[in-house]
């Protein structure tokens, strides 16, 4: 046999034995059918290729005989060792075609992820209308500026973010950080009675404003974690932050500091809070990257990657 009709004879083997593979992976139950079915065709091909070549039709003849008595007494042995040469052979099916695989990359990926947030860690809490501040959750008060407060295992991180956001030639004003329940409960009220004033009945009023404030003893406020910023040109609390250069500086950098969007657009019908782009809240570097980095707001982030 020339070189030429060698190596034809070879990549047309290689080919054989990847689609096998190939085959196997989506049917995993029909795996030995589809290798003993590889080895006949690789078999097969040899003789026809001998019987191409030498022209020796007693030996086609016999090997043709021996693979009959082969194929009706296939041991588990030769499969095994059959399945050896599948495994070799894996490695060189081209990465990308096989979805399967890449489907369980991320799902380990996204594993291992889940391992390394625990649900106990403070910087993650979940707090919402679902998820009430825990009774008895203890916390110490820092000092950010003046009366401005929050936990104070914030204070430094968001004093690195301000002082970054300077370097960039943009002011952040922290404007409300930590409340208490009293201030969250009065904010609340006082929305509430502004829409049944205007002719709302209470329970639409409540609803209504349960939307933009958040109902006492669900807000980050209250924990201080939660942090609202204004601008020097800009200080009213709307989604018209979210153009301005502090709004816009902060959705690209906040993240690196630790902090995220808390309630981003589109995310509505997920946080039950309309769009608010000028509040963020602090989670750590590490989740607050993963949020970043997969779109994604805080109840998602908990669905996702966090370990039961
Ligand atoms: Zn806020």
């Amino acid at each position: 046999m020339d070189e030429y009709n060698r190596e034809r004879k070879l990549d047309f083997e290689n080919k054989i034995i990847s689609k096998v593979v190939q085959f196997n992976k989506e049917h995993r139950f029909l795996g030995f059918l589809g290798v003993a079915y590889a080895v006949l065709a690789v078999i097969g091909y040899n003789i026809c290729s001998l019987f191409y070549n030498n022209g020796k039709k007693l030996t086609c003849l016999a090997s043709v005989l021996m693979l009959f008595a082969l194929s009706s007494s296939f041991s588990y042995s030769s499969v095994a060792a059959v399945d050896e040469v599948r495994i070799s052979h894996e490695d060189t099916i081209v990465a990308g075609k096989n979805t399967g695989t890449q489907v369980k990359e991320e799902k380990e990926e996204q594993q291992a992820v889940r391992a390394s947030f625990n649900r106990d860690d403070w910087k993650i809490i979940l707090v919402n209308k679902q998820h009430p501040i825990p009774e008895g959750y203890d916390f110490k008060l820092g000092t950010i500026t003046g009366g401005l407060k929050c936990d104070e295992r914030v204070v430094s991180p968001l004093k690195k973010m301000i002082s970054a956001a300077k370097d960039d030639g943009v002011e952040l004003y922290v404007c409300s950080p930590y409340r208490n329940s009293e201030r969250q409960t009065m904010l609340f009220d006082k929305k509430v009675n502004r829409y049944v004033k205007n002719g709302m009945s209470y329970m639409d009023a409540y609803r209504e404003t349960s939307q933009a404030v958040t109902i006492p003893g669900s807000s980050e406020h209250q924990i201080g974690l939660a942090i609202d910023f204004i601008t020097d040109n800009y200080t009213a609390l709307d989604e018209g932050f979210a153009k301005t250069d502090a709004g816009r500086w902060l959705s690209e950098n906040a993240w690196k500091y630790g902090f995220i969007l808390r309630y981003p657009k589109a995310k509505e019908s997920i946080t039950s809070i309309e769009f608010e782009p000028w509040h963020y809240r602090y989670v750590g570097e590490e989740a607050a990257e993963v949020i970043a980095k997969n779109n994604i707001c805080l109840e998602e982030f908990w669905n996702r990657y966090v370990g039961e």
